[in-house]
């Protein structure tokens, strides 16, 4: 149930409906927005009579139920935009977030020169795997901590924030340590008790789509995020196992503003793995930010066909700087801006 009170109530009745919910011992978070408080409950005990009790209380606005399964992640938990504030960054806000930088972590110097090149395309947030999910335990697995200590250096140079997968419940501390916001992969997206635990921290997680995810799987894997009270939560569409094989995954636009309706969370796309092909990922970027998504992810690389993972959807640097400039011009048609500017 959600329960909306009335703009302007006193503190002390919106208290009530607060002692309310203790007293019948339900889970809720309370939500104070710059229109109204809401609460969101979980559970069901003696629900008929609590929903006509909740509705009777002075200055309850309205009792929603919800019948989605996914209640924090619902839109109308949140009516508005979750804004996520990281250091001086915000993502969810009226700035798009672009999130960019390699598959993996090389090495030292090669990391530093990545960060200097994305940062100087205006971009904040720095991306990079220390640890790898490769498909086949052959490939290149990752430098581990060394890898995220390397990255972690250059995004303090360049005054940026840093974004990496964490693999396993084990290394959850080791990313606090290193990162700014923990990446989820799609192969982990069903990882319950890695996403149980990460609800414990409040460290942003970026929480990628499984690759047979429906939208439903999606909500419930970000709920079990939400439930243990983490709401910084950011939801990155990565592209879907279709029957179609020419690309390496279908990237799913209709998933930006379905997602968007049904959730208050942001919402980013990763054309880069969801197309797996470099000419590709401009296109399909440009149509993203068009879809209403509230930034992308990109894989950029210096030298692509050297890179030791993804190279061939790892855009070089003179095409992400041709893509920033065309996704400005595509934000201010769709009211959003890039560093402030459109
Ligand atoms: C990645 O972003 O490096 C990655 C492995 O993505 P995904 O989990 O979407 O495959
Ligand atoms: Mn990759």
């Amino acid at each position: 149930m959600i329960v909306v009170i009335e703009r302007n109530a006193p503190k002390e009745e919106i208290k009530k409906v607060e002692d309310k919910l203790k007293e019948w011992d339900y889970t809720f978070r309370r939500i104070d927005g710059t229109d109204n408080t809401v609460f969101g409950t979980i559970g069901q005990i003696n629900y008929q009579h609590n929903y006509r009790a909740l509705n009777n209380m002075p200055y309850v606005k309205e009792v929603i139920r919800i019948s989605e399964p996914y209640k924090f992640a619902h839109r109308s938990f949140h009516p508005e935009n979750t804004i996520i504030k990281i250091k001086d960054f915000i993502i969810g806000g009226e700035d798009l977030c672009v999130i960019a930088g390699p598959c993996a972590v090389e090495g030292r110097d090669e990391i530093h020169e990545i960060a200097g090149i994305v940062k100087s395309n205006g971009i904040h947030i720095l991306r990079g795997g220390a640890y790898k999910p490769r498909t086949s335990p052959y490939s290149f697995q990752g430098l581990g901590e060394e890898g995220l200590k390397y990255m972690r250096e250059a995004a303090d140079k360049h005054n940026m924030l840093v974004v990496s997968e964490v693999l396993d419940m084990s290394l959850i501390g080791t990313m606090q340590k290193y990162c700014d916001i923990i990446q989820v992969g799609a192969r982990n997206m069903h990882n319950f008790l890695l996403l149980k635990e990460l609800g414990k921290t409040r460290t942003p997680i970026l929480l990628k789509r499984g690759f047979a995810a429906t939208y439903q799987d999606w909500l419930l894997a970000a709920e079990y995020i939400l439930s243990e009270g983490n709401f910084n939560v950011i939801l990155c569409e990565r592209g879907i196992r279709t029957f179609e094989n020419y690309t390496r995954n279908t990237l799913d636009i209709a998933a930006i503003p379905t997602i968007k309706k049904l959730s208050h969370l942001p919402i980013l796309s990763d054309p880069s793995h969801g197309t797996g092909i470099r000419d590709k990922v401009s296109p399909m970027a440009k149509a993203a930010v068009a879809a209403g998504a509230d930034g992308v992810m990109i894989e950029v690389h210096q030298n692509p066909e050297k890179a030791f993972s993804d190279g061939p959807q790892s855009l070089p640097p003179e095409e992400f700087t041709v893509l920033m400039l065309e996704l400005k011009q595509i934000a201010g048609i769709v009211k959003r801006k890039i560093n402030g500017e459109n």
